[in-house]
């Protein structure tokens, strides 16, 4: 018999959470003779009444387990605590709102037993749905990061992945604080398949990410995978250091051949701002790496569980 785990982290899921449970009962019923599966429901701290639905869910179906934290940790962590309580031979992650459609386990499950794949993960053809500058900054954080990194991030690829247990064990082994998902998915390399299928509005409830929120996971994604950004900081800085160079003897020989009263004072207010701005661009670059450091040399646990069903 082998076992498959479904981690699905939740958040102010209780609109969504019954609609899921159905969704995914339809596709893991008569999924195939010699499977079972575990569903594991990490309650993030919703602020709602998740943890509640939850529980009844477990009361009806003992496959499903959960995990609540004592308060929200973020998706990431939800997700950390959700693998490394799945005892499955594979473990999948999928999101509460539908946007991962349970349809493709078959699919996925055939290809890492019948076609020699480690893991299969899944990407959006479209991003319809989604506000045209969204797409847009989405698309350059891709490109972005695609070039700071030398492994490759597959543009559109969602959190909702099907692993065997190696890959699962490699994801497990990074146990960094600052943790991006996707970016620890590629990473760890390993034979993946990639599904790519159209874009789903979420079922019920609402999105837990701003522009402003991604705009931050992004930048975290680049600084957790790159430093390319200190070595561009740098380059500025050389850049900068040569250009003066190259005006102070154009000043010396202007000066001295032409006798060039002093004037100027306007460009050199320009200047100064600009190299200024410069400087503390680039202080905020090392800032963010150190403050990464920072918080991961404390080493603090990534969640904190209140409640739980399984058993250790
Ligand atoms: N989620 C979570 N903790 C958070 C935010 C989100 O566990 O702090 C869960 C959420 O319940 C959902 C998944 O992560 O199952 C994806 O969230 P959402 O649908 O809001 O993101 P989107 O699909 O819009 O990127
Ligand atoms: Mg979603």
């Amino acid at each position: 018999m082998e076992k498959i785990s479904v981690v699905v982290p939740c958040y102010n899921e209780e609109k969504a959470l019954p609609l899921f449970y159905e969704e995914l009962k339809k596709n893991i019923t008569d999924f195939s003779r010699n499977v079972e599966f575990e569903i594991i429901l990490v309650n993030d701290g919703s602020k709602d009444n998740t943890l509640n639905v939850i529980k009844s869910l477990s009361k009806k179906d003992d496959r499903i387990k959960y995990i609540s934290f004592s308060r929200n940790f973020g998706k990431e962590a939800a997700i950390y605590a959700g693998l490394e309580n799945a005892s499955g031979d594979y473990v999948t992650l999928m999101d509460a709102d539908l946007q991962d459609p349970p349809s493709l386990l078959k699919e996925m499950y055939k290809s890492v037993t019948d076609e020699d794949y480690d893991a299969v993960g899944t990407r959006r053809v479209d991003r319809k749905g989604e506000p045209i500058i969204r797409s847009f900054f989405a698309r350059l954080f891709y490109k972005l990061i695609n070039k700071m990194t030398n492994f490759e991030m597959v543009d559109g690829a969602r959190d909702y992945v099907f692993m065997k247990r190696n890959v699962v064990e490699a994801i497990l082994s990074l146990k960094e604080y600052n943790r991006y998902s996707k970016g620890l998915f590629s990473f760890v390399g390993f034979n993946v398949k990639w599904i790519e299928y159209q874009n789903i509005k979420r079922v019920a409830g609402e999105t837990k990410w701003s522009f402003w929120k991604l705009t931050k996971y992004a930048l975290e994604g680049i600084t957790a995978f790159s430093t390319a950004p200190l070595l561009i900081s740098s380059g500025i800085g050389l850049l900068f250091c040569l250009i003066s160079f190259l005006l102070i003897l154009i000043i010396i020989f202007k000066t001295i051949i032409l006798g060039d009263p002093t004037s100027g004072w306007p460009s050199l207010v320009c200047i100064i701002f600009m190299v200024s701005g410069i400087q503390m661009f680039s202080l905020g670059i090392i800032g963010q790496y150190l403050s990464k450091t920072y918080l991961e040399i404390k080493k603090r646990p990534l969640f904190f569980i209140k409640d739980s069903n399984i058993e250790k």
